[in-house]
């Protein structure tokens, strides 16, 4: 079955609750036993059926379900953010004195976590570079657990060579986890890729409206046992109301992707002949340096990418920022509305060099008309030279 058509059929039963076309959202806590025998049965097998509130409902089922199988994994767990999801993986697979390969430009948060909590409890990160690939062979040690991939990079948005990554960890039998929050299951089909976890921050295009939390990690067979215990024994759980809105999210995320993939492309054809625009990455743009990659390995791109401006005043810049109409100033993305945020790739970079000069400027395409998002854009830039050279 076609991904277009898988996503209106996974994940519901409309025979099991008459007729009705999506499935109920589930609150539940208890769960009932129909006797002794049957409740001890169940607490043997707790990761199979509806055991406990908090080890998922039959709507959270459904969209664990339906994330594996768009994606290509066995198995998914759902928790409550993406954060959770990364944190959650982190943990499974690393003890005191294990040591973990992480991306250079992983999701800031993720980054924050291994030199914090788990640099505390003796587990030591090696950051490397994103353009590295089956070099990064040099860098695993006899007590490294888990390599880390996120592709394409968070802010800077480098394209990982994840085959030749995955290829190198199967040699020596590590895992392989990728962030694959901004292709989401449809455009970067992680598993045939070799990756064993993917982790979705679903609270981005999965629900797709900026009005929930919700993570997703997919996996293999063989490792979803630990992942779903260590979920569960940092009792993390995702609520069947944010479920059942990551199943609504699927149900449109091709067509809205696709908008939004359109978006992005109009934008970056206007704003590369802007005079105060020095750079774009996007790696569905041509010019992008990883595009080649991007093509080989990728089905399609998101909404979100980055320019950096010439240098300019920082009044000058909040003049561009404060006067915008359609792009909201706020974080997270994936929601229907553009957004564009000022970033600083600097603060969290440490194998790669940091070049830019000027501002840096995350953009999320939403679903406006780009007529409209050029028409906003035009006009911050009239605001952003005014208040840079007065009077002229
Ligand atoms: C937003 C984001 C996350 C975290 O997701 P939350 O649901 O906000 O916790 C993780 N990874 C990436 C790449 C993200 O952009």
């Amino acid at each position: 079955m076609d991904d277009q058509t898988a996503l209106t059929q996974l994940g519901r039963d409309p025979e099991r609750f008459d007729g009705v076309v999506n499935p109920p959202v589930y609150r539940a806590s208890t769960v009932l036993f129909p006797s002794l025998a049957a409740l001890e049965a169940a607490s043997r097998r707790p990761f199979e059926g509806t055991y406990y509130g908090r080890f998922g409902t039959p709507t959270t089922f459904a969209l664990e379900e339906s994330m594996a199988a768009l994606e290509g994994g066995d198995r998914a767990v759902a928790v409550g953010s993406g954060l959770a999801g990364i944190t959650t993986v982190l943990l499974a697979f690393l003890t005191p004195g294990d040591h973990l390969l992480m991306v250079d430009t992983v999701y800031g948060p993720t980054r924050m976590f291994c030199d914090g909590f788990l640099a505390r409890r003796g587990i030591e990160t090696t950051y490397y570079p994103p353009a590295m690939g089956e070099g990064i062979a040099e860098l695993i040690r006899p007590n490294t657990r888990l390599i880390f991939t996120e592709s394409p990079g968070s802010l800077s948005f480098e394209v990982q060579d994840v085959p030749a990554i995955t290829c190198v960890a199967r040699a020596r039998g590590i895992p392989v986890a990728l962030d694959n929050t901004w292709a989401t299951p449809l455009y970067f089909k992680a598993f045939s890729h070799g990756v064993d976890i993917s982790i979705h921050a679903a609270t981005k295009y999965v629900v797709g409206h900026a009005d929930a939390m919700l993570g997703v990690i997919n996996t293999t067979a063989a490792h979803y046992p630990v992942i779903k215990q260590t979920a569960v024994d940092l009792g993390h759980c995702a609520g069947s109301e944010e479920c059942a809105l990551g199943l609504r999210g699927l149900r449109t995320l091709d067509v809205r992707l696709a908008r939004h993939q359109a978006n992005a492309l109009t934008l970056i054809d206007w704003l590369v002949a802007r005079s105060e625009v020095r750079r774009v990455r996007y790696p569905a743009w041509p010019a992008d340096p990883d595009h080649a990659l991007w093509q080989r390995d990728f089905r399609g791109a998101s909404g979100l990418f980055a320019i950096e401006l010439f240098p300019c005043a920082p009044e000058a810049l909040a003049a561009f920022v404060d006067g915008l109409q359609l792009f909201g100033l706020g974080y997270s993305w994936g929601g229907y509305e553009s957004l564009l945020l000022p970033v600083h790739p600097e603060h969290s970079r440490s194998a790669t060099a940091w070049t830019a000069a000027g501002p840096w400027l995350r953009i999320h395409a939403g679903l406006e008309a780009p007529v409209d998002l050029i028409a906003d854009l035009a006009a911050g830039f009239e605001r952003l030279r005014s208040s840079a050279s007065p009077g002229l």
